[in-house]
């Protein structure tokens, strides 16, 4: 209720100071849009399967070929330059103007792909005989109140495009607080040990074991993510912004699959090509 109450004020709030201020362009700063006509090419949607482009998401079997992905992720950006400077822009700021902007470019981008295919040959483990929802990926709980929550939005759009119902169903836990504090007094030993660490200023929050950093890291995040609801017989379309390892994908896929549902694909905004990634590695 609470959330709601400050969602909606925020919002006006964003409306009113549009009202207020002169638009500059949020990536090249030209007067008199949100977005300028010419940084709007950038989002002309090269429709790509994301997925592909993750490790995370491939189950690599023997050495034939063929698609060994989970679910297939669809995109239309890649995300650097202009697409991304505004990416940070839309979720970071409370800019009415530039959500509209970004809203009907999506919406676009949305209507070129379904010219191309039906959702159905989009996402070939679309059952017809089982209900089907869009969940957005969730935002941390600070982006829902000090910015927007794009995710959510891309999820509206594409609702209304699919004529699927959307529902909130996500949430994300804070994962880098530490596993073994219980108590304040713990936590400030904690904060004691970082401050008198003999490098300086460290980040009281995160455990640092030698040499299993990455793994734990990965695990905590793979677990990231849990679903408030029992979606046992229902299919999944999860939406993201940005996809990059996939593993908020699949941290999001396994939260799903722990309520009993099953996730047939997804969408981002924007794909980053990660130089890390290698699927022969
Ligand atoms: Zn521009």
């Amino acid at each position: 209720m609470l959330e709601s109450l400050l969602g909606m004020h925020r919002k006006v709030l964003g409306e009113v100071l549009d009202l207020l201020y002169p638009r500059a362009c949020v990536s090249c700063g030209q007067w008199d849009s949100d977005l300028c006509e010419h940084c709007i090419e950038s989002f002309v949607p090269f429709w790509c399967r994301a997925d592909h482009h993750t490790q995370v998401l491939q189950h690599i079997e023997g050495s034939g070929r063929g698609d060994y992905s989970l679910f297939p992720i669809y995109s239309p950006c890649e995300y650097s330059g202009v697409v991304a400077e505004t990416i940070v822009t839309w979720k970071n700021t409370q800019s009415a103007g530039l959500s509209r902007v970004m809203r009907s470019v999506w919406r676009i981008q949305l209507k070129m792909l379904f010219e191309e295919v039906r959702i159905c040959e989009a996402f070939p483990a679309l059952n017809s005989a089982v209900p089907i929802i869009i969940v957005p990926i969730a935002s941390r709980w600070k982006r829902l109140h000090e910015g927007r929550f794009i995710v959510g939005e891309l999820s509206e759009v594409l609702g209304e495009e699919t004529q699927i119902e959307v529902r909130n169903l996500l949430r994300k836990k804070n994962i880098l607080q530490p596993e073994g504090v219980t108590s304040v007094a713990e936590l400030f030993r904690s904060f004691g040990k970082s401050w008198n660490g003999k490098q300086g200023r460290r980040l009281p929050f995160v455990r640092v074991v030698p040499g299993s950093e990455g793994l734990e890291k990965r695990k905590a995040k793979r677990n990231s993510i849990y679903c408030v609801a029992d979606l046992r017989g229902v299919d999944v379309i999860l939406v993201d912004d940005v996809v990059t390892t996939g593993a908020t994908f699949d941290a999001a896929f396994r939260a799903v699959r722990k309520s009993g549902g099953r996730v047939i694909g997804g969408f981002a905004l924007a794909m980053a090509k990660d130089p890390r990634i290698s699927l022969v590695a």
